[in-house]
């Protein structure tokens, strides 16, 4: 099926999947609160509101708002609103910090990005964290939502797994979008056959997507043995077990999240990434999507955000 994508029905995907993504960050961040138990979640008790997001959403936020203003990601205007915007009580990492100040004061941020870790540039899941609401944006060309994340992670992420991360990802977000307008959910292991493709095969993100695919009705705590959980904070521990859960609960938004905050490690942008996936599939308020009592406890996105 082929067909146009509208700005408006761009932008109405896109904002779903934000709504998962900054939900599953905000509720996820929880999870780091002294006596904060996951099989409370489990078992049905939501944490206490507000629930504050962090900088998985902030930044996903200012990706967005790009896309809404020009269609485009203009990597310039993307790398000073990342700089500009960067809330320090957000929970930014300490590489991310550094770049987003080399780029405030001045420095460019091809030089910025490069700079990180020793000259290696970040493999860190910070570039895959914000991109599933572009993925959905572009939800008619899986072929410019790989471009275009690409396009988005290089101001901070010079390294070639933070790249391929935001790139699988936004090729998740967008087949998942795509699912959604065409009403047939795609069977996990397709959906991961099409990530997997769009990815750089010689990444080792693009061998965990692969893996996730024969780990397909696993238990947990051996898809996380295999995977990880994002505890390195790395897109190589990160991607390809959030795609796996994404995939085994497209049409469960709740359940998407229960099993990130049951996974362990870093749950806020497992979350984060999860749900925004599984949102674009889903949407908002419908049955297996983003539910509204827990859209009303997270924090209100930015006054700028689109
Ligand atoms: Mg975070």
């Amino acid at each position: 099926m082929s067909f146009t994508l509208f700005a408006d029905a761009r932008l109405a995907l896109a904002r779903d999947s934000l709504a998962g993504l900054s939900t599953g960050d905000a509720l996820g961040a929880r999870y780091f609160a002294p006596g904060a138990r996951p099989e409370d979640l489990a078992a049905g008790v939501l944490p206490p509101a507000p629930w504050e997001w962090t900088d998985d959403t902030e930044m996903a936020c200012s990706v967005l708002a790009g896309l809404a203003e020009s269609g485009d990601v203009d990597r310039d205007r993307l790398a000073l609103a990342f700089a500009e915007r960067c809330d320090p009580r957000r929970g930014y990492g300490a590489g991310a910090m550094l770049i987003l100040r080399l780029i405030r004061t001045g420095t460019p941020w091809p030089v910025a990005a490069a700079s990180a870790f020793d000259g290696q540039g970040s493999c860190g899941n910070g570039a895959a964290m914000r991109v599933g609401p572009l993925g959905a944006y572009f939800a008619d060309s899986t072929v410019r939502a790989a471009a275009q994340a690409r396009a988005s992670a290089e101001v901070t992420h010079a390294h070639p797994e933070g790249i391929a991360g935001a790139v699988a990802v936004a090729v998740a977000a967008a087949l998942a979008a795509r699912a959604r307008l065409d009403g047939h959910r795609p069977a996990p292991e397709r959906l991961l056959a099409g990530i997997a493709g769009a990815v750089d095969p010689g990444t080792e993100v693009h061998r965990s997507v692969h893996r996730a695919a024969g780990l397909l009705g696993r238990p947990l705590s051996r898809v996380v043995a295999a995977l990880g959980n994002g505890s390195r904070v790395t897109a190589q521990d990160t991607v390809g077990f959030t795609l796996w859960v994404a995939a085994t609960h497209l049409d469960d938004y709740p359940a998407a999240i229960r099993v990130c905050v049951q996974a362990g490690g870093d749950v806020d942008t497992t979350a984060a990434i999860a749900g925004a996936v599984v949102a674009a599939y889903t949407g908002v308020g419908t049955p297996g999507g983003v539910p509204e009592p827990w859209l009303a406890a997270r924090e209100p996105l930015p006054t700028w955000a689109p």
